[in-house]
């Protein structure tokens, strides 16, 4: 008899080996939904299965970022489940650096220099970055100039569009998800097919294959001139010549004549 864990287990799984995750697969259907502009089905979607397109963190990581609350944006990040080390010193590095500009851009020049250095510096990205904030703060503050270049609101959500960039795909699906997944399986289905000969487009609605039957199988040229058997015939990319090679050990480039 199957335990309640186990029928949440198999629930909150998809497909006849259960590889796929269900709230994962719901999420990539929403998205594709928005994108194609279906955007009241999307949101039935989302209130009929309490599936949510952006997680927790993406909608608190945008209110963080868009209010400036700079170590608010740094304890979501730190609460993604898996993330790696990396994302993490990326997405903090991004963080602090907008931090670091914007005080600058208010004239609170201590304040970035503490910034750069108690924040940025630790976090062990590239020096030679850290040395170039250091280089735009002496010469800005030499030439006494505040005022944060481009408007803050447009400043941070480009620091948001940064950050989604950096971080794991489940903060938030990435575009045209679904779409992907599809064209994969049948780029997939289509390159391993064996007899593929077959000009028509392919449905979705069944998997692909072609038959040896479709093999066009119609004498229309007997390669008279080789002694021997012909082993191997290739046509050249613009189709107007073809290269036959022989167990007589001869090769012979033929130029494609029209109804011949
Ligand atoms: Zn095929």
């Amino acid at each position: 008899m199957e335990s309640s864990d186990d029928i949440e287990s198999r629930l909150s799984r998809l497909g006849s080996r259960g590889l796929i995750d269900t709230t994962q697969f719901v999420r990539i259907i929403i998205q594709s939904l928005y994108s194609l502009g279906f955007n009241r089905a999307a949101s039935s979607l989302e209130s009929e299965s309490g599936v949510r397109l952006d997680s927790a963190q993406h909608d608190r990581l945008l209110f963080d970022v868009m209010s400036g609350r700079w170590e608010s944006c740094v304890s979501t990040i730190n609460s993604i489940p898996g993330i790696d080390t990396s994302s993490l010193i990326n997405a903090s590095y991004l963080i602090w650096k907008e931090h670091f500009f914007e005080l600058i851009g208010s004239g609170c020049f201590l304040l970035a220099i503490e910034v750069l250095w108690k924040q940025i510096s630790p976090l062990g990205v590239d020096s030679c970055r850290v040395h170039r904030l250091a280089q735009y703060l002496v010469c800005y503050e030499a030439m006494g100039q505040t005022g944060s270049v481009g408007s803050t609101v447009q400043r941070r959500i480009s620091l948001f569009l940064d950050l989604v960039e950096v971080l794991p795909p489940y903060i938030r699906v990435p575009s045209g998800r679904l779409e992907k997944l599809v064209e994969t399986a049948v780029l997939k289905q289509r390159s391993s097919c064996q007899y593929h000969n077959s000009p028509k487009e392919i449905t979705l609605f069944e998997d692909h294959k072609c038959w040896p039957e479709q093999i066009p199988s119609t004498c229309s040229q007997v390669l008279l001139e080789h002694k021997n058997e012909v082993w191997f015939v290739q046509f050249s990319h613009n189709g107007r010549y073809l290269a036959s090679s022989s167990r007589d050990c001869t090769a012979i480039i033929w130029t494609i004549l029209d109804n011949k």
